[in-house]
Protein backbone atom coordinates (compact mmCIF):
# COMPACT_ATOMS: atom_id res chain seq x y z
CA UNK A 1 0.00 0.00 0.00
CA UNK A 2 2.73 2.49 0.51
CA UNK A 3 3.72 2.87 -2.95
CA UNK A 4 -0.22 3.71 -3.99
CA UNK A 5 0.66 6.87 -1.30
CA UNK A 6 2.20 9.19 -3.66
CA UNK A 7 -0.10 12.28 -3.73
CA UNK A 8 -0.60 11.96 -7.60
CA UNK A 9 -2.77 10.89 -10.56
CA UNK A 10 -3.21 6.97 -10.84
CA UNK A 11 -4.47 7.23 -15.01
CA UNK A 12 -6.15 4.41 -16.06
CA UNK A 13 -7.64 4.05 -19.67
CA UNK A 14 -11.06 2.25 -20.65
CA UNK A 15 -12.22 1.00 -23.88
CA UNK A 16 -16.01 0.98 -24.26
CA UNK A 17 -16.89 -1.87 -26.81
CA UNK A 18 -18.81 -0.34 -30.23
CA UNK A 19 -22.33 0.79 -29.65
CA UNK A 20 -24.89 -1.39 -31.80
CA UNK A 21 -25.13 1.84 -33.65
CA UNK A 22 -21.31 2.43 -34.68
CA UNK A 23 -21.24 -1.34 -35.40
CA UNK A 24 -24.17 -1.02 -37.87
CA UNK A 25 -22.62 2.30 -39.55
CA UNK A 26 -19.60 -0.24 -40.53
CA UNK A 27 -16.75 2.11 -37.78
CA UNK A 28 -13.67 0.72 -37.47
CA UNK A 29 -11.85 -0.25 -34.04
CA UNK A 30 -8.71 1.49 -34.74
CA UNK A 31 -7.80 1.28 -30.23
CA UNK A 32 -6.25 -2.04 -29.07
CA UNK A 33 -5.32 -3.36 -25.38
CA UNK A 34 -1.57 -4.45 -25.65
CA UNK A 35 -1.73 -5.40 -22.41
CA UNK A 36 0.38 -4.33 -19.41
CA UNK A 37 -0.91 -1.06 -19.38
CA UNK A 38 -0.30 -0.57 -23.18
CA UNK A 39 -3.08 1.06 -25.61
CA UNK A 40 -2.70 1.24 -29.23
CA UNK A 41 -4.35 4.02 -31.60
CA UNK A 42 -3.23 2.72 -34.97
CA UNK A 43 -5.87 4.59 -38.23
CA UNK A 44 -4.83 5.55 -41.24
CA UNK A 45 -2.49 8.41 -40.37
CA UNK A 46 -2.25 7.55 -37.11
CA UNK A 47 -0.15 5.21 -35.26
CA UNK A 48 0.26 5.56 -31.69
CA UNK A 49 1.37 3.38 -28.18
CA UNK A 50 0.29 4.82 -24.37
CA UNK A 51 1.36 3.48 -21.64
CA UNK A 52 -0.62 3.68 -18.14
CA UNK A 53 -1.04 2.28 -14.48
CA UNK A 54 -3.68 -0.08 -16.42
CA UNK A 55 -5.99 -0.28 -19.54
CA UNK A 56 -9.25 -1.82 -19.54
CA UNK A 57 -10.46 -3.09 -22.98
CA UNK A 58 -13.91 -3.45 -24.15
CA UNK A 59 -14.46 -7.05 -22.76
CA UNK A 60 -13.18 -5.86 -19.12
CA UNK A 61 -16.43 -6.16 -16.59
CA UNK A 62 -17.56 -3.47 -14.23
CA UNK A 63 -15.72 -6.02 -11.28
CA UNK A 64 -12.84 -5.91 -13.11
CA UNK A 65 -12.00 -2.02 -13.47
CA UNK A 66 -12.78 -1.71 -9.64
CA UNK A 67 -10.34 -4.34 -8.34
CA UNK A 68 -7.84 -3.57 -11.07
CA UNK A 69 -7.76 0.13 -11.03
CA UNK A 70 -6.46 0.61 -7.51
CA UNK A 71 -10.34 1.62 -6.55
CA UNK A 72 -10.63 -0.77 -3.53
CA UNK A 73 -6.91 0.46 -2.37
CA UNK A 74 -8.38 3.89 -2.94
CA UNK A 75 -11.61 3.17 -0.66
CA UNK A 76 -8.95 1.76 2.42
CA UNK A 77 -7.10 5.08 2.24
CA UNK A 78 -9.79 7.29 2.33
CA UNK A 79 -11.21 4.97 6.05
CA UNK A 80 -7.35 5.45 7.05
CA UNK A 81 -7.81 9.37 6.84
CA UNK A 82 -6.98 10.50 3.32
CA UNK A 83 -8.24 12.42 1.05
CA UNK A 84 -9.07 10.60 -2.24
CA UNK A 85 -10.68 11.48 -5.94
CA UNK A 86 -11.39 9.51 -8.66
CA UNK A 87 -12.24 11.21 -12.18
CA UNK A 88 -13.60 10.11 -14.96
CA UNK A 89 -12.75 11.97 -18.04
CA UNK A 90 -13.82 11.76 -21.50
CA UNK A 91 -15.98 12.89 -24.54
CA UNK A 92 -19.53 12.31 -24.30
CA UNK A 93 -20.67 9.03 -25.08
CA UNK A 94 -17.32 7.64 -24.11
CA UNK A 95 -18.24 5.81 -21.01
CA UNK A 96 -17.48 7.81 -18.14
CA UNK A 97 -20.84 7.67 -16.45
CA UNK A 98 -21.52 3.64 -17.19
CA UNK A 99 -17.89 3.48 -15.40
CA UNK A 100 -18.92 5.15 -12.44
CA UNK A 101 -22.59 4.44 -11.92
CA UNK A 102 -23.09 1.47 -14.45
CA UNK A 103 -26.16 1.57 -16.85
CA UNK A 104 -28.11 3.00 -13.52
CA UNK A 105 -28.73 6.62 -14.64
CA UNK A 106 -29.97 5.25 -18.01
CA UNK A 107 -33.08 3.80 -16.63
CA UNK A 108 -34.63 4.95 -14.13
CA UNK A 109 -37.72 2.35 -13.39
CA UNK A 110 -35.34 -0.96 -14.51
CA UNK A 111 -32.82 -1.50 -11.36
CA UNK A 112 -29.31 -2.48 -12.62
CA UNK A 113 -28.00 -6.01 -12.42
CA UNK A 114 -25.26 -6.41 -9.62
CA UNK A 115 -22.96 -7.38 -12.62
CA UNK A 116 -23.12 -3.96 -14.01
CA UNK A 117 -22.88 -1.39 -10.83
CA UNK A 118 -20.17 0.74 -11.20
CA UNK A 119 -17.26 2.08 -9.26
CA UNK A 120 -19.49 4.03 -6.67
CA UNK A 121 -22.14 1.62 -5.63
CA UNK A 122 -18.93 -1.25 -5.50
CA UNK A 123 -17.14 1.10 -3.41
CA UNK A 124 -19.85 1.94 -1.15
CA UNK A 125 -20.70 -1.49 -0.39
CA UNK A 126 -17.12 -1.83 0.64
CA UNK A 127 -17.00 1.23 2.67
CA UNK A 128 -20.48 -0.47 4.55
CA UNK A 129 -18.82 -4.07 5.24
CA UNK A 130 -15.39 -1.99 6.50
CA UNK A 131 -17.92 0.02 8.41
CA UNK A 132 -19.54 -3.21 9.94
CA UNK A 133 -16.47 -5.28 10.64
CA UNK A 134 -15.18 -2.19 12.87
CA UNK A 135 -18.15 -2.13 14.72
CA UNK A 136 -19.66 0.71 12.89
CA UNK A 137 -17.42 3.07 14.29
CA UNK A 138 -17.34 4.76 10.84
CA UNK A 139 -19.86 7.96 10.53
CA UNK A 140 -20.37 8.02 7.31
CA UNK A 141 -21.93 10.86 5.12
CA UNK A 142 -22.97 12.40 1.61
CA UNK A 143 -22.94 15.50 -0.41
CA UNK A 144 -23.53 15.87 -4.03
CA UNK A 145 -22.88 18.84 -6.01
CA UNK A 146 -22.90 19.65 -9.66
CA UNK A 147 -20.70 22.42 -11.33
CA UNK A 148 -22.12 23.89 -14.44
CA UNK A 149 -21.60 27.11 -16.07
CA UNK A 150 -18.86 28.12 -13.15
CA UNK A 151 -21.97 27.69 -10.87
CA UNK A 152 -22.13 25.32 -8.14
CA UNK A 153 -25.37 23.83 -7.04
CA UNK A 154 -26.43 21.29 -4.30
CA UNK A 155 -27.92 17.81 -6.51
CA UNK A 156 -29.40 16.96 -2.54
CA UNK A 157 -31.43 19.96 -2.12
CA UNK A 158 -35.37 20.02 -2.90
CA UNK A 159 -36.90 22.54 -4.35
CA UNK A 160 -35.73 24.89 -7.61
CA UNK A 161 -31.85 24.98 -8.44
CA UNK A 162 -29.57 27.58 -6.82
CA UNK A 163 -26.16 28.73 -7.06
CA UNK A 164 -24.65 28.35 -3.77
CA UNK A 165 -20.94 30.20 -2.58
CA UNK A 166 -17.47 29.08 -2.50
CA UNK A 167 -15.64 30.04 0.36
CA UNK A 168 -12.25 29.78 1.52
CA UNK A 169 -11.25 29.15 5.29
CA UNK A 170 -7.86 29.13 7.39
CA UNK A 171 -9.04 26.01 8.50
CA UNK A 172 -11.36 24.25 6.12
CA UNK A 173 -9.60 25.23 2.95
CA UNK A 174 -12.12 25.63 0.27
CA UNK A 175 -15.81 25.00 0.94
CA UNK A 176 -19.35 25.33 -0.25
CA UNK A 177 -21.29 27.28 2.20
CA UNK A 178 -24.90 26.14 2.68
CA UNK A 179 -24.30 22.50 1.08
CA UNK A 180 -26.01 19.54 2.52
CA UNK A 181 -24.40 16.46 4.44
CA UNK A 182 -26.38 13.63 4.72
CA UNK A 183 -25.46 10.85 6.45
CA UNK A 184 -26.25 7.32 5.64
CA UNK A 185 -25.83 3.75 7.70
CA UNK A 186 -27.41 1.20 4.04
CA UNK A 187 -26.51 0.67 0.31
CA UNK A 188 -30.15 1.77 -0.04
CA UNK A 189 -29.87 4.91 1.42
CA UNK A 190 -26.98 6.17 -0.30
CA UNK A 191 -28.20 4.57 -3.51
CA UNK A 192 -31.23 6.52 -3.42
CA UNK A 193 -29.40 9.97 -2.71
CA UNK A 194 -27.17 9.00 -5.81
CA UNK A 195 -30.36 8.77 -7.73
CA UNK A 196 -31.74 11.80 -6.14
CA UNK A 197 -28.69 13.70 -7.65
CA UNK A 198 -29.55 12.58 -10.84
CA UNK A 199 -33.03 13.02 -11.02
CA UNK A 200 -32.02 16.56 -9.60
CA UNK A 201 -29.15 17.15 -12.41
CA UNK A 202 -31.70 16.56 -15.62
CA UNK A 203 -33.93 19.57 -16.48
CA UNK A 204 -37.36 19.15 -15.71
CA UNK A 205 -39.47 16.59 -18.15
CA UNK A 206 -41.95 18.31 -20.64
CA UNK A 207 -45.12 17.03 -21.27
CA UNK A 208 -46.05 13.46 -22.18
CA UNK A 209 -43.19 12.81 -23.42
CA UNK A 210 -41.45 12.25 -19.85
CA UNK A 211 -39.56 9.20 -19.77
CA UNK A 212 -37.91 9.29 -23.16
CA UNK A 213 -37.04 12.70 -22.63
CA UNK A 214 -35.85 13.16 -19.08
CA UNK A 215 -33.35 10.42 -20.05
CA UNK A 216 -31.99 11.87 -23.16
CA UNK A 217 -32.05 15.29 -21.27
CA UNK A 218 -30.10 13.70 -18.60
CA UNK A 219 -27.29 12.85 -20.97
CA UNK A 220 -27.39 16.61 -22.97
CA UNK A 221 -27.78 18.06 -19.46
CA UNK A 222 -24.55 16.21 -17.59
CA UNK A 223 -22.19 16.49 -20.39
CA UNK A 224 -22.13 20.09 -19.58
CA UNK A 225 -21.85 19.87 -16.32
CA UNK A 226 -18.91 18.39 -13.71
CA UNK A 227 -21.10 16.67 -11.24
CA UNK A 228 -19.11 15.36 -7.53
CA UNK A 229 -20.27 12.87 -4.98
CA UNK A 230 -17.85 13.54 -1.73
CA UNK A 231 -18.33 10.70 0.95
CA UNK A 232 -16.80 11.57 4.23
CA UNK A 233 -16.03 9.04 6.37
CA UNK A 234 -15.63 10.24 10.22
CA UNK A 235 -13.96 7.61 12.41
CA UNK A 236 -15.71 7.97 15.43
CA UNK A 237 -13.07 8.37 18.55
CA UNK A 238 -12.97 5.50 20.81
CA UNK A 239 -13.75 6.77 24.21
CA UNK A 240 -10.84 6.64 26.05
CA UNK A 241 -9.99 4.59 28.67
CA UNK A 242 -10.13 6.65 32.62
CA UNK A 243 -6.53 6.40 32.71
CA UNK A 244 -5.94 8.26 29.42
CA UNK A 245 -6.18 11.74 30.79
CA UNK A 246 -5.29 13.26 26.74
CA UNK A 247 -7.88 12.78 25.05
CA UNK A 248 -6.44 14.47 21.97
CA UNK A 249 -3.79 11.82 22.36
CA UNK A 250 -6.51 9.76 20.75
CA UNK A 251 -7.46 11.79 17.68
CA UNK A 252 -10.49 10.96 15.44
CA UNK A 253 -9.56 10.36 11.61
CA UNK A 254 -11.64 12.08 8.73
CA UNK A 255 -11.40 11.00 5.07
CA UNK A 256 -13.06 12.14 1.62
CA UNK A 257 -14.17 9.38 -1.23
CA UNK A 258 -14.95 11.76 -4.07
CA UNK A 259 -16.54 10.66 -7.48
CA UNK A 260 -16.10 13.44 -10.72
CA UNK A 261 -18.03 12.54 -13.50
CA UNK A 262 -16.35 15.33 -15.59
CA UNK A 263 -18.24 17.13 -18.47
CA UNK A 264 -17.18 15.67 -22.04
CA UNK A 265 -13.84 16.43 -22.63
CA UNK A 266 -15.36 17.44 -26.71
CA UNK A 267 -15.47 21.29 -25.92
CA UNK A 268 -11.76 21.42 -24.86
CA UNK A 269 -10.53 23.45 -27.38
CA UNK A 270 -6.98 25.05 -26.49
CA UNK A 271 -7.40 27.48 -30.00
CA UNK A 272 -10.31 29.11 -29.13
CA UNK A 273 -12.47 27.64 -32.52
CA UNK A 274 -14.20 30.56 -33.43
CA UNK A 275 -17.85 30.28 -34.24
CA UNK A 276 -20.63 29.93 -30.96
CA UNK A 277 -18.12 30.33 -28.37
CA UNK A 278 -21.02 29.48 -25.62
CA UNK A 279 -20.48 30.59 -22.31
CA UNK A 280 -21.28 26.54 -21.50
CA UNK A 281 -18.40 25.59 -23.80
CA UNK A 282 -16.51 28.58 -22.26
CA UNK A 283 -17.02 27.40 -18.85
CA UNK A 284 -16.09 23.55 -19.57
CA UNK A 285 -12.81 24.73 -21.67
CA UNK A 286 -11.85 27.16 -18.48
CA UNK A 287 -12.41 24.19 -16.03
CA UNK A 288 -11.13 20.82 -17.62
CA UNK A 289 -7.80 23.21 -18.71
CA UNK A 290 -7.71 24.32 -15.26
CA UNK A 291 -7.58 21.19 -13.72
CA UNK A 292 -4.97 19.82 -16.81
CA UNK A 293 -3.01 22.48 -15.67
CA UNK A 294 -2.45 22.15 -12.18
CA UNK A 295 -1.75 18.33 -12.97
CA UNK A 296 1.20 19.25 -15.42
CA UNK A 297 2.30 21.71 -12.44
CA UNK A 298 1.75 19.36 -9.83
CA UNK A 299 4.00 16.80 -12.28
CA UNK A 300 7.13 19.11 -11.59
CA UNK A 301 9.34 17.94 -8.74
CA UNK A 302 8.51 19.76 -5.12
CA UNK A 303 11.63 21.62 -5.31
CA UNK A 304 11.06 23.38 -8.63
CA UNK A 305 7.01 23.71 -8.44
CA UNK A 306 5.66 27.05 -8.94
CA UNK A 307 2.24 28.13 -7.24
CA UNK A 308 -0.56 26.06 -8.27
CA UNK A 309 -3.30 28.24 -9.83
CA UNK A 310 -6.43 26.05 -7.97
CA UNK A 311 -7.99 29.58 -7.57
CA UNK A 312 -8.34 29.30 -11.94
CA UNK A 313 -11.95 27.58 -11.48
CA UNK A 314 -14.49 26.19 -9.36
CA UNK A 315 -13.48 22.84 -10.12
CA UNK A 316 -9.78 23.04 -9.26
CA UNK A 317 -10.65 24.82 -5.99
CA UNK A 318 -13.20 22.30 -4.89
CA UNK A 319 -10.51 19.48 -5.78
CA UNK A 320 -7.65 21.55 -4.46
CA UNK A 321 -7.29 19.29 -1.63
CA UNK A 322 -6.94 16.11 -3.35
CA UNK A 323 -4.96 16.82 -6.18
CA UNK A 324 -2.48 18.43 -3.79
CA UNK A 325 -1.54 17.95 0.06
CA UNK A 326 -2.62 14.59 0.92
CA UNK A 327 -5.08 13.74 -1.50
CA UNK A 328 -4.59 10.57 -4.00
CA UNK A 329 -6.05 10.47 -7.48
CA UNK A 330 -7.05 8.27 -9.24
CA UNK A 331 -7.73 8.74 -13.16
CA UNK A 332 -10.14 6.94 -15.54
CA UNK A 333 -9.64 8.35 -19.10
CA UNK A 334 -12.97 6.47 -20.78
CA UNK A 335 -12.49 6.07 -24.69
CA UNK A 336 -14.52 4.90 -27.76
CA UNK A 337 -13.02 2.37 -30.04
CA UNK A 338 -14.60 3.91 -32.95
CA UNK A 339 -12.83 5.64 -36.22
CA UNK A 340 -14.96 8.56 -36.14
CA UNK A 341 -13.99 9.54 -32.18
CA UNK A 342 -10.26 9.05 -33.22
CA UNK A 343 -9.41 12.47 -32.34
CA UNK A 344 -11.29 13.20 -29.56
CA UNK A 345 -9.38 9.68 -28.66
CA UNK A 346 -6.34 10.74 -28.94
CA UNK A 347 -6.68 14.24 -27.06
CA UNK A 348 -8.13 12.12 -24.30
CA UNK A 349 -5.20 9.44 -24.15
CA UNK A 350 -2.53 12.87 -23.95
CA UNK A 351 -4.28 14.65 -21.40
CA UNK A 352 -4.33 11.20 -19.20
CA UNK A 353 -0.48 10.98 -19.70
CA UNK A 354 0.25 14.04 -18.95
CA UNK A 355 -1.17 13.02 -15.37
CA UNK A 356 0.65 9.61 -16.01
CA UNK A 357 4.05 11.57 -15.73
CA UNK A 358 2.98 13.04 -12.35
CA UNK A 359 3.00 9.27 -11.25
CA UNK A 360 6.84 8.67 -12.52
CA UNK A 361 8.46 12.09 -11.15
CA UNK A 362 7.25 11.99 -7.56
P1 LIG B 1 -20.67 9.37 -20.89
O1 LIG B 1 -21.12 9.43 -19.45
O2 LIG B 1 -19.18 9.39 -21.02
O3 LIG B 1 -21.31 10.42 -21.74
P2 LIG B 1 -22.12 6.90 -20.92
O4 LIG B 1 -21.58 6.29 -19.68
O5 LIG B 1 -23.47 7.50 -20.83
O6 LIG B 1 -21.10 7.96 -21.51
O7 LIG B 1 -22.05 5.77 -22.06
C1 LIG B 1 -22.59 5.94 -23.36
C2 LIG B 1 -23.30 4.65 -23.80
O8 LIG B 1 -22.37 3.57 -23.92
C3 LIG B 1 -24.34 4.22 -22.80
O9 LIG B 1 -25.44 3.70 -23.50
C4 LIG B 1 -23.65 3.12 -22.02
O10 LIG B 1 -24.57 2.19 -21.48
C5 LIG B 1 -22.73 2.50 -23.06
N1 LIG B 1 -21.48 1.99 -22.44
C6 LIG B 1 -20.47 2.75 -21.99
N2 LIG B 1 -19.46 2.00 -21.51
C7 LIG B 1 -19.86 0.72 -21.66
C8 LIG B 1 -19.24 -0.55 -21.36
N3 LIG B 1 -18.02 -0.64 -20.79
N4 LIG B 1 -19.94 -1.68 -21.66
C9 LIG B 1 -21.15 -1.59 -22.24
N5 LIG B 1 -21.78 -0.44 -22.54
C10 LIG B 1 -21.15 0.71 -22.26
MG1 LIG C 1 -22.33 10.87 -18.53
Amino acid sequence: AATRLCPHPHPTVRVRPLTCTETRRGDQQVVHSLGDGAVHVSAARHDATFGFSAVFDAGASQEAVFEGSGMRQLVELAIDGFSCTVFAFGQTGSGKTYTLMGPLAQSETQPASPALLGLMQRSFTCLLDQSRSRGSDLALSASYLEIYNEQIRDLLSPGPPCALPLRWSKTRGFYVENQLNVEFESLEAIVSLLLQGVVQSSPPPAGSQRRRTSAHALNRHSSRSHALLTIHIRSRAHHPPTWFLQASACPSKQGTLCFVDLAGSERVKETGSSGELSVEANSINRSLLALGHCISLLAKPRGKRTHIPYRDSKLTRLLARSLGGSGITLMVACISPSSRCLSETLSTLHYASRARRVTTRP
